[in-house]
C-alpha cells in the first residue's frame, strides 16, 4: 500500500531515496535550489557512481548552482519547461509530492506526498515511469560544457542549447534515456529482446516482452500467441511468451 506522507516525512523520504539508491537515480522537480544538505547527499551519491538525472523547468538556474552541479561526475540534467510534477526516486522507491527540491529544508510549508515501494505496488511504479519517461522525452538535456562557463546566463535554456548535439557512434539520447530508465525499472542491464518487437530490454525470461508489448499482450494474455524473435540471442525465431527462446538458447540454458 502507497504510505501517506506530512511535510516532515516527504523530506525525510526524499533524503532516503539519495541516501539508499543503489544506481540510479531520478529527481524531478520545476524549482531547481538545492539546499547545503540536499546538494551534500547528492555529492555523496555521485561519488559512489550513482547515475543521477535531474529535470527541472519554469526558472533558469543560477549560475552559482550551475556550477554546484556541473561538479557531479554522473549527472545528467534536463529542462523542462511546463514543468510541474514532482517526483523523486530510485530502483525501489517514490515519493510524488507537492514538494519542490528547493523546499527540501523548508519545514514552514505545508506538503503532501505518497511513499509507493515497486515491491508492493509495481504497476503504480511503473506508470509513474511510463510518465516520467515521457516529461524526460519532451526535455531539453543541458549540454554540459556550458555549465562550466564563466559567463552568467543570461538568455534562456532554450536560446542557449538549439539542440542536443551528440557524437557520431555515441548511444542516441533516447536510447541512454531508456536504458536509464529501464534499469531503474528492473536494476538490469538490456542485454536480451523483446520477443515481439526486437528493443532492447533486461533479461528475464518471465517477461521477455517490453513494457509497450507487455500491454498490449496483456489485453489478451495469450501466452501461446506466436512471436518473432528469441528472447535470449534476438535472432528470428517463432516464441511464445511462454517458450521465449529459439531452439538452441532453450538447449544451450538447459544444459546449464
Ligand atoms: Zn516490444
Ligand atoms: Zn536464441
Amino acid at each position: 500500500m502507497a504510505e501517506f506522507l506530512t511535510t516532515q516525512a516527504t523530506a525525510y523520504n526524499i533524503e532516503n531515496i539519495i541516501l539508499h539508491s543503489k544506481q540510479k537515480l531520478v529527481l524531478i522537480s520545476p524549482y531547481l535550489q538545492l539546499s547545503k544538505n540536499f546538494f551534500g547527499r547528492l555529492n555523496d551519491a555521485d561519488g559512489r557512481g550513482i547515475e543521477t538525472v535531474i529535470v527541472y523547468g519554469k526558472d533558469e538556474l543560477k549560475p552559482n548552482e550551475r556550477t554546484r552541479l556541473s561538479k557531479l561526475k554522473n549527472l545528467s540534467l534536463f529542462f523542462c519547461e511546463n514543468l510541474h510534477a514532482k517526483c523523486y526516486f530510485n530502483e525501489d522507491e517514490m515519493v510524488i509530492t507537492s514538494m519542490n527540491m528547493y523546499e527540501f529544508s523548508e519545514k514552514n510549508n505545508r506538503e503532501m506526498g505518497v511513499l509507493i515501494k515497486r515491491q508492493d505496488e509495481p504497476e503504480i511504479f511503473k506508470e509513474a515511469m511510463r510518465e516520467v519517461q515521457s516529461i524526460v522525452k519532451a526535455s531539453i538535456k543541458e549540454d554540459r560544457s556550458y555549465e562550466f562557463s564563466q559567463q552568467p546566463a543570461r538568455t534562456s535554456v532554450r536560446d542557449k542549447i538549439p539542440t542536443p548535439t551528440y557524437n557520431a557512434g555515441k548511444p542516441s539520447f533516447s536510447n541512454i534515456l531508456k536504458g536509464t530508465l529501464s534499469s531503474i525499472l528492473t536494476g538490469e542491464k538490456l542485454d536480451a529482446y523483446c520477443i515481439r518487437c526486437h528493443d532492447r530490454i533486461p533479461i528475464d525470461s518471465f517477461h521477455p516482452l517490453c513494457d509497450e508489448c507487455y500491454w498490449v499482450w496483456a489485453e489478451y494474455g495469450n501466452s501461446d500467441y506466436s512471436e518473432h524473435w528469441c528472447h535470449y540471442c534476438g535472432r528470428e525465431s517463432k516464441t511464445t511468451k511462454d517458450k521465449p527462446l529459439c531452439s538452441s538458447c532453450f538447449n544451450m540454458v538447459r544444459n546449464r
